[in-house]
């Protein structure tokens, strides 16, 4: 009888992500930028920063051929193995999860799982507002947005695309309809929307919404990370503060929450602070990901990866798959090494990881 999905750290293993396509509809500067411009986008700003591509060149990406992605039956065969394992959170994301076909056949099962607390979706929205009955019948109760900017020219300018009245249509609709929390996340880049920290939450608190910011972290395909666009968690949270009552919310009960978060003091909504490049959370981390081709990852930014699919297409066991996954756990890395001389990024971008 096996247990839990233990690593060699002590950490028990709560959380998968799933993610379902490589795909994606938009084109997000610090995820999959699609133009050298977009890609170069710091240039112009920041005099004096190394040239683009950096000594590894971009990472080139293609679409994962279909053969290639596991099966919705698939997906829910590992979910269910890790959830007897002890995963008591999914999250359905990708590349942009609303592209799969049927996604809410998914949903379904996933949610039809014995054992799952709580299941979510990360979207970047845009097709949220056409899917939202299917998924909410399906038995989605959780959805995350991304949404970097409030400002058209600039939700263009960062995602690539003129979309910023169909995710804010999505998130309106994922309210009036109840699911509960809806969270908004906002990587934050200096430079480019860091002048909307203050607008953004004040959207949040109006809207009564939770609202994530997030550090830009090296998983972009341009590889046009460097730290001094990074935004550091404190920095955000100080800058709120001086504009807005911010109380505390007590988190001593889920050491394994990424976000820092605080309540608007007589308001609605929250904000949250995902700090992971300049105050890392790997003590507590409790993080699987599957990938859409069938790849275990232990960390986000993982060098390796160990995949399933031949076993799940070659006839193994739900104990032989069981049993591959606490050996993979056991080989979880202590911590992300970024700011570290010896860091390599990830072959893989944000978009095909699955965030
Ligand atoms: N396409 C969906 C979306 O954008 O919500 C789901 C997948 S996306 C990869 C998941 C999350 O990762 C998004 O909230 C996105 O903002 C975040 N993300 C992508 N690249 C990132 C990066 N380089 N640094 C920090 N967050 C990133
Ligand atoms: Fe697509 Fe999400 Fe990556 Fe943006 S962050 S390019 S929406 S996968």
């Amino acid at each position: 009888m096996l247990s839990e999905l233990r690593d060699s750290h002590g950490r028990v293993m709560r959380d998968l992500r799933v993610s379902v396509t490589d795909r994606c509809n938009f084109r997000c500067l610090y995820c999959l930028p699609e133009t050298e411009e977009a890609a170069n986008f710091y240039r112009t700003r920041w005099e004096g920063l190394g040239k683009l591509p950096g000594p590894a060149g971009p990472i080139a990406y293609e679409w994962k051929p279909k053969v290639e992605l596991l099966t919705y039956e698939e997906i829910v065969r590992v979910s269910r193995i890790a959830v007897e394992l002890g995963v008591t959170k999914l999250r359905v994301t990708g590349g942009e999860p609303l592209l799969r076909q049927g996604v809410e056949k998914l949903v379904g099962s996933l949610a039809g799982l014995a054992g799952v607390e709580d299941l979510a979706m990360t979207t970047n929205g845009f097709l949220f507002a056409r899917k939202a009955e299917a998924l909410r019948a399906a038995g989605l109760r959780r959805v995350s947005f991304s949404m970097d900017s409030l400002d058209r020219e600039n939700f263009r300018r960062m995602t690539g695309r003129d979309g910023l009245a169909e995710v804010l249509e999505g998130i309106r609709i994922a309210q009036e309809m109840g699911f509960s929390p809806v969270k908004v996340n906002a990587v934050v880049i200096r430079g480019m929307n860091d002048h909307e920290l203050e607008t953004l939450a004040e959207f949040a608190m109006e809207r009564g919404l939770s609202l994530r910011f997030i550090e830009f972290m090296p998983l972009d395909s341009s590889r046009a990370w460097q730290r001094d666009l990074v935004v550091p968690g404190r920095e955000i949270l100080e800058r709120l503060k001086a504009r807005f009552g911010l109380e505390a919310v007590d988190q001593s009960g889920q050491p394994s929450e990424t976000a820092r978060r605080w309540r608007f003091a007589g308001g609605r909504g929250e904000i949250g602070v995902i700090a992971p490049v300049s105050e890392p959370f790997c003590g507590h981390c409790n993080r699987l990901r599957l990938t859409a081709d069938g790849k275990i990852r232990t960390c986000l930014f993982s060098i390796g990866e160990h995949d399933l699919r031949p076993l799940l297409r070659g006839g193994a066991t739900d104990d032989e798959l069981a049993w591959r996954l606490v050996e993979i756990v056991r080989g979880k890395e202590a911590g992300h090494r970024i700011g570290k001389p010896d860091f390599v990024q990830p072959a893989r971008t944000m978009s095909c990881i699955g965030g």
